[in-house]
């Protein structure tokens, strides 16, 4: 069985703005592949074009084998799609809209059972604008799925979410995942990718800068680990000192108030030896916790920027 989406070389642009200037990737069956960037990075536009949507200037893209735009009948049932912006009039009620989206198709999965999984059966009877930001957009994901296809395509799925709404989310995607699906999700959150996704592809300014798990990408940028200990006043000088010296310790600084000692290591293991230098100096020793690299930071190592420009 080949990939489930093939993007290849898309480029687009409007008017003077070019949205994509080359971008290839590929969604394999039965994964969550993120493709991550800041806004305005090319990541609609992609979905758009995959879906059908938009029509590139140039590139190509099959979905199950599939071209989007020459076998729309066909894909209609075999691929979904939650858009970021959409809406439905104000005063159409739950129940009236999955009857209504339900008429679209030969046939559908059961929409109320569909509505229980998106917890919003108690909501069967209210208007579409009195829903809150999280039900509309699993009001949203039923209406996607309604046709059970294999594709789910999910565009800035929880942006402006609450944590606990996020986190219902994403158990949703994991669901669909488990039941076979393959989904391909945008994503400006770093760490919704970081914890959600098999794959991402980070797209920065229309291009696709690279392509991972998020465990390769970050073993790609280090291997290693930073530890940050919180030292009572007047030992930062000689502990930087000591650490400075320890093999293994790639670069060590203090904070301006001399009090927060940051150490990047090669790798774990030096962390024991970290902790009796820091002792043996007779460091004052407060909080001691470790961070490994992030989503976030393989951004800033491939595009020179940070994320949150
Ligand atoms: P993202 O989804 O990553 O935020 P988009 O694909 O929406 O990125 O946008 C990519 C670029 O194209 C941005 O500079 C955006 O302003 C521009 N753009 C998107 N849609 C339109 C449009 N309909 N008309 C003009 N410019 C657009």
């Amino acid at each position: 069985m080949g990939e489930a989406v093939e993007a290849g070389d898309l480029v687009r642009s409007y008017g003077a703005t070019k949205a994509l200037r080359g971008v290839s990737f590929e969604v394999r069956q039965g994964e969550i592949f993120g493709l991550v960037g800041p806004n305005g990075a090319g990541k609609t536009t992609t979905v758009e074009i995959i879906a059908g949507l938009r029509r590139p200037d140039s590139g190509s893209v099959s979905i199950l084998g599939l071209d989007p735009f020459r076998d729309e009948w066909r894909l209609r049932t075999l691929l979904g799609i939650q858009q970021q912006e959409s809406e439905l009039p104000e005063r159409l009620r739950v129940r009236e809209a999955m009857e209504l989206f339900s008429s679209f198709y030969p046939r559908t999965l059961d929409w109320e059972s569909l509505i229980d999984r998106m917890n919003l059966s108690e909501k069967l009877d209210s208007f579409f604008y009195t829903l809150s930001g999280g039900q509309k957009r699993r009001l949203f994901i039923a209406i996607a799925l309604l046709s059970d296809p294999d594709v789910v395509i999910l565009d800035e799925l929880t942006s402006g979410l609450d944590p606990q709404g996020r986190r219902m989310l994403w158990e949703l995607v994991e669901d669909m995942r488990a039941s076979g699906k393959t989904i391909l999700l945008t994503t400006h959150y770093m760490d919704e990718a970081q914890q959600l996704c098999d794959r991402v592809g980070i797209i920065d300014r229309g291009v696709m800068v690279v392509v991972g798990t998020p465990q390769e990408l970050i073993s790609r940028i280090s291997s290693g680990i930073r530890l940050l200990a919180t030292l009572g006043s007047g030992s930062g000088e000689s502990c930087l000192a000591a650490v400075r010296k320890i093999g293994g310790v790639e670069s060590a600084s203090l904070d301006s108030d001399g009090h927060t000692l940051t150490a990047n290591a090669s790798s774990g293991t030096v962390l024991v030896e970290l902790v009796r230098v820091l002792d043996s100096v007779g460091a004052d020793l407060g909080d001691l916790r470790t961070e490994r690299p992030t989503l976030e930071d393989v951004f800033l190592a491939v595009t020179g920027r940070e994320m949150r420009d």
